[in-house]
């Protein structure tokens, strides 16, 4: 998972500080070099950790004090907030013309992952947003991409309009754009042509093509785990073609995270999506307040709770998350919870949102789904009275539970242990993400 060496660090270093009650300038300083250290470790652009950090240091500084959080936390929160408005604030969505269909050129190198996430984010459209999009095979140079684009679209039982790879990318965008008038497709989205490297050529075409097919929106598809690089590439592509978004794919692989946190700050394009995957439904809209979120370790509770909508209704996920960050949660919320995700998807990637999940000490917790059956079969052999309080585990419960689940003292103590774990973290970050508003003047 993208972030984890960046979360790791940053959550230890923000642990420091967390519950402390007085935070002098020294502990500030101290604290934002190890930011800093951890930020460039991350490969994120120096400009960009610069300033992340003079802001930082600023605002920690010079902040309101707001009651029901330690100055520790508010550090914490300040570092929360930058690194949000650092990925671009607000969500940014995708274009939608005043008038269909709405076209949308995908471009990026060949590798980036352009053709999946074309298919990709029409799978999206249309699943989430009731669209008919169109695709369009005009990426002519690559060897075999347009059939790929092809087998894709059979795969979602979608149009996908070619005139092989003998027809210029051009003619291809006009003539698709027409055919999506007539059959009333609601999306056109220009699969075009890559190359290895940005060169002249391929701008070149690319501008012919925006300029015939006068896309609504521009997505640049990056590769994550390039870093720099991929910002670079952004840079490039930018300059040439005003770039309107940018799709981070790959961000499920081992990358350091360092695209992510410096796209927007050095193009000032937004991240639109992120590629999770190589799967069709692995694309999510990209959350700069979210990811920050995930990214220290505070979990993502709302995108957990987006990706439950399909088995649970709204209602109980928002009593959930309530709960989570009122400390309100028993084992009895766990059991529904797990009974839940089961049907979501990937364990891991799904634990991974969870508050403090994916902190060191708590990896036990990242399991295959034997181990979460043991989990499971621990929780279901505690009485009523157990599952609401915890706390009245002694060691004869604890054997009792143990055999009756046929695990051993140690997986009910272990599970025990990370749940109080789990409790101790949300409750700590509780101030931090319901303070808002709670302002006590100046400090
Ligand atoms: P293109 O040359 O830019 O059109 O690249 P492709 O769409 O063919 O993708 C290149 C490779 O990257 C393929 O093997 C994809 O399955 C893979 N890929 C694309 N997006 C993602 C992603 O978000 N995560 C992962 N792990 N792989 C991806």
């Amino acid at each position: 998972m993208a972030f984890e060496g960046l979360a790791e660090r940053l959550q230890g270093t923000l642990t420091k500080i967390r519950g402390k009650g007085k935070v002098s300038e020294t502990d500030v300083k101290e604290m934002m070099r190890e930011v800093r250290l951890a930020l460039l470790e991350a490969d994120v652009n120096f400009k960009v950790v610069k300033q992340f950090i003079a802001s930082v240091k600023e605002k920690a500084l010079g902040q309101e004090v707001m009651k029901s959080l330690t100055p520790g936390q508010q550090v914490i929160k300040v570092v929360n907030e930058e690194l949000t408005a650092l990925m671009g604030g607000e969500q940014s969505k995708i274009a939608v013309a005043p008038k269909s269909p709405t076209v949308v050129m995908m471009v990026g190198l060949q590798g980036a992952g352009k053709t999946t996430t074309t298919a990709k984010l029409a799978n999206h459209l249309r699943k989430k947003h009731n669209r008919q999009p169109m695709l369009v095979a005009a990426d002519i140079y690559r060897p075999a991409a347009i059939k790929q684009l092809e087998t894709l679209g059979k795969q979602l039982n979608m149009p996908v309009f070619s005139l092989g790879d003998q027809v210029s990318p051009v003619e291809i965008a006009k003539q698709a754009i027409e055919k999506a008038k007539e059959d009333h497709h609601d999306y056109v989205l220009i699969d075009t042509a890559g190359r290895l490297h940005i060169d002249e050529t391929l701008m070149d075409e690319l501008k012919q093509v925006k300029e015939i097919a006068k896309p609504d929106e521009i997505l640049l598809v990056v590769d994550a785990m390039t870093g720099q690089d991929a910002v670079n590439v952004a840079e490039s592509f930018n300059e040439q073609l005003d770039v309107t978004g940018v799709v981070l794919t790959k961000l499920d692989g081992d990358t350091r995270g360092g695209a992510a946190i410096s796209v927007k700050a050095v193009t000032n394009t937004p991240i639109k999506f992120a590629g999770m995957g190589e799967k069709i439904d692995q694309l999510e809209p990209f959350h700069p307040d979210r990811m920050a979120s995930r990214i220290l370790g505070m979990g993502d509770v709302l995108s957990l709770i987006e990706k439950a909508q399909t088995n649970v209704d709204e209602e109980k996920a928002r009593e959930l998350e309530k709960k989570m960050r009122t400390m309100d949660f028993t084992f009895d919320d766990f059991l529904e919870q797990l009974d839940q995700v089961r049907n979501m998807g990937p364990l891991d990637e799904l634990l991974n949102m969870m508050p403090g999940m994916n902190k060191k000490g708590m990896k036990d917790l990242k399991v295959d789904d034997k181990q979460i059956g043991k989990v499971e079969a621990i929780v279901r052999s505690m009485t009523k009275k157990e599952k609401q309080d915890p706390s009245i585990m002694n060691a004869s419960r604890r054997r009792r539970i143990a055999k009756g689940s046929g695990t051993t003292i140690q997986d009910v103590n272990r599970l025990l242990k990370q749940f109080e774990d789990m409790k101790k973290m949300m409750k700590q970050m509780t101030g931090m993400t319901s303070g808002k508003g709670k302002k006590r003047g100046k400090g």
